[in-house]
């Protein structure tokens, strides 16, 4: 690991004012940083240390919604019995994201920031050719080993996948960033890699992540999130989906459902042709199978991915019946 230095950010001013240096890089729980130093991705000059700024880690709810302080920790968003209550899959993609020890460090800033799992970004030493890490240097997955890899929002530049689980959830629910007085909807905050992959989030530099807020909904109240993994215990997800159901007052029309994808594509997934197709319709099995076979139609195989195309609609009707009550 390159030598850095170490400085205690006292305040927001003080963090942003050495986080707009060339060289410097924030540290939060430090679960994904340190790592990605030790294999050599990340070289930061200066590490700063915004864990001591106080009032960034409070999680608020009341009638109009949530805002999670970017530095509250995954396992007390994860834990609250109001998020719990009204933001069920935000609540369940943070219990299903990472390990208990990782949650208890890890914030929900950090979470968001957090760097794709593609082995090849991993591993310079390795595999030079990677454009997220250096632009212009090719893309080493690619006829490689892609059975993580996704299959939506790709580019010939790169194909790696978003790896995060809370994401998605605020994807779901129109969840916004602040970044300090700049606020950004959640969908616009993650970019596509198109010819720029190493351009990953909208925050300029100096910019840091105070917190989130997620608009109360009725579909946000009734919503779950289901991931599938390799290993139940412990892993990222090869599909998973938020979902968010409201019904008429007859209990079987769909007045407004909430779909977004995760471990499938190159930015939390956003399945909007499954939701505008259920609206209005009435809740039933085959109804649902069918819509969720939608959020696949630009979905383009890179070689081992190719099961992420059948396992999406499948996670997608799986949760939607989940919340309806009918599987
Ligand atoms: P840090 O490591 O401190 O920072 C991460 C990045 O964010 C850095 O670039 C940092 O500069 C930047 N940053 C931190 N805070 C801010 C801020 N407020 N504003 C702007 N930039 C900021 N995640 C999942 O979602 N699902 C999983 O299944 C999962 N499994 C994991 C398994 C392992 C083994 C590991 C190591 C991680 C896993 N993760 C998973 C990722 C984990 O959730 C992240 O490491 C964690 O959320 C990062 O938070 P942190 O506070 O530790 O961030
Ligand atoms: Fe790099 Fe993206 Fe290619 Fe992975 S998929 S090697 S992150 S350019």
């Amino acid at each position: 690991m390159k030598d850095f230095s170490y400085t205690r950010a006292a305040s927001l001013a003080e963090a942003r004012e050495r986080a707009g240096q060339a060289g410097a890089m924030l540290l939060a729980g430090g679960t994904t940083l340190v790592d990605l130093a030790k294999c050599g991705v990340a070289m930061p000059d200066e590490v700063v240390d915004i864990t001591h700024i106080e009032g960034l880690d409070a999680i608020k709810v009341d009638r109009d919604g949530a805002r999670l302080g970017a530095l509250a920790r995954m396992s007390h968003v994860a834990d609250d019995a109001r998020i719990r209550k009204e933001f069920p899959a935000v609540s369940e993609a943070l219990w299903q994201a990472a390990s208990a020890q990782l949650r208890n460090m890890a914030t929900i800033g950090g979470n968001l920031m957090q760097r794709t799992r593609c082995a090849y970004f991993r591993d310079p030493a390795s595999f030079p050719a990677c454009n997220k890490r250096h632009p212009g240097s090719g893309c080493a997955a690619q006829g490689g080993v892609t059975r993580n890899h996704a299959v939506l929002g790709t580019s010939s530049y790169c194909i790696a996948t978003n790896p995060g689980d809370l994401a998605v959830a605020l994807t779901a629910f129109d969840a916004v960033i602040h970044l300090g007085e700049r606020q950004i909807a959640v969908d616009d905050f993650f970019l596509l890699p198109g010819a720029t992959p190493h351009q990953e989030h909208a925050v300029e530099p100096g910019e840091i992540i105070t917190a989130v807020t997620i608009p109360a909904s009725a579909a946000a109240k009734r919503s779950t999130y289901l991931k599938v993994r390799d290993r139940q215990s412990y892993e990222f997800a090869a599909a998973s989906a938020a979902v968010g159901l409201e019904l008429e007052a007859d209990g079987k029309t769909i007045r407004d459902v909430r779909v977004a994808l995760g471990g499938v594509a190159t930015k939390p997934w956003r399945a909007r042709e499954v939701e505008t197709h259920l609206k209005g319709k009435t809740l039933a099995a085959e109804t649902v199978k069918r819509a969720s076979l939608l959020a696949m139609e630009s979905a383009v195989a890179q070689g081992d991915n190719h099961y992420k195309i059948d396992l999406a609609p499948r996670v997608i009707a799986r949760a939607i019946l989940k919340v309806g009550g009918i599987a």
